[in-house]
């Protein structure tokens, strides 16, 4: 189904990323988690594209099987980088061919070592181009990423949430966002949108912190503050990870039910391949909808 109609039927959606494992990497254990992940029946898990080293097929192999043989509605993340317009046509068609009818259009970060996005020749720009050529070409629901603490190379948040409106404008049926540990962030985001015409659902992403580690990289990959408050109470605990684990997904929740009270049309949360601290959330939060938890899902086709 797609995400769109999906938005329009249900009250509350919740979702969760993954991403495909390293190149060469075995999708065996992956698979393993997604069978954890669906038990408490997400409305669609979204896989992501070529980040972080992973390779690009992979996302639409793992994004096939998820749809195909997972009883389980996938949404498959596509970039601008170093892609032509013919390359893009010819995802397209296999997408189609295999059933996939969300994607999430992203422009992608520059190459390692690069500030700057370049556009290749017969490429896109940025991700709004991108949407219109989807759109134009393609019968897909099509999400957007919006930044509550606005985008690392946007000069101001205004000018960002101006280019997320022509995102909008193109064709995008809804928005993801960028992680955030502060909800005032996504409701200033979220009113500003708003005030500047941006009318379609969006979801607030939320990363449920397990490892002291993973704050370094978080400042230094997306840039989204941690509040202190936060900070001092996993570094307090930074030498013993089950207490970190405790404290980062206590603020998750903490967080997701301060959004479940303020009018969200769902919850994505940023899962990092493993199961147990997501799925203990959704468990927590006791979502109120159509949720069958434990509920054994089939799986068909063998080895997926
Ligand atoms: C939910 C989510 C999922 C993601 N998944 C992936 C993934 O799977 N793979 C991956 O590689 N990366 C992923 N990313 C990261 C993303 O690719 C980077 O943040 C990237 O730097 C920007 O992508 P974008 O689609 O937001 O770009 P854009 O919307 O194109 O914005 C990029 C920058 O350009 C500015 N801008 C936008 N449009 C215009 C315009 N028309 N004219 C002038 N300026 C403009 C914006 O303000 C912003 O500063 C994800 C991010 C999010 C939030």
């Amino acid at each position: 189904m797609k995400i769109k109609d999906l938005l329009q039927k249900e009250t509350l959606i919740f979702s969760f990323e993954i991403f495909p494992p390293m190149r060469d990497g075995d999708i065996t254990e992956l698979f393993t988690t997604i069978k954890e992940l669906v038990k408490v029946d997400p409305n669609f898990i979204s896989v992501t594209y070529g980040a972080g080293g992973s390779t690009q097929d992979m996302t639409f192999e793992i994004a096939s099987r998820i749809k195909n043989h997972v009883e389980t509605e996938v949404l498959t993340h596509l970039t601008c980088v170093q892609a032509t317009e013919k390359e893009i046509l010819e995802i397209l068609d296999h997408l189609e061919r295999e059933n996939i009818r969300n994607i999430l259009a992203l422009r992608g970060d520059p190459p390692k070592g690069e500030h700057t996005f370049t556009k290749i020749d017969g490429g896109f720009g940025y991700a709004n181009e991108l949407v219109e050529f989807i759109r134009a070409h393609g019968d897909f629901s099509i999400g957007v990423a919006g930044y509550p603490e606005g985008h690392v190379e946007a000069p101001d948040i205004d000018t960002d949430i101006q280019n997320l409106k022509k995102k909008v404008d193109a064709g995008a049926d809804f928005i993801i966002t960028q992680l955030f540990f502060n909800n005032d962030d996504f409701y200033r985001f979220r009113d500003k949108a708003v005030s500047k015409g941006i009318t379609v659902p969006i979801i607030p992403g939320i990363f449920p912190i397990f490892n002291f580690k993973q704050i370094a990289k978080i400042a230094s990959l997306c840039g989204a503050a941690i509040p202190k408050s936060l900070f001092d109470q996993l570094s307090a605990v930074s030498d013993r990870s089950d207490e970190v684990a405790r404290r980062g997904i206590d603020h998750a929740i903490r967080q997701s039910e301060d959004l479940l009270g303020n009018d969200i049309p769902g919850l994505h949360f940023y899962s990092m391949n493993k199961s147990n601290h997501v799925t203990h959330i959704i468990r927590q939060l006791n979502i109120d909808r159509k949720v069958h938890y434990e509920s054994e899902k089939r799986i068909t086709g063998g080895t997926v």
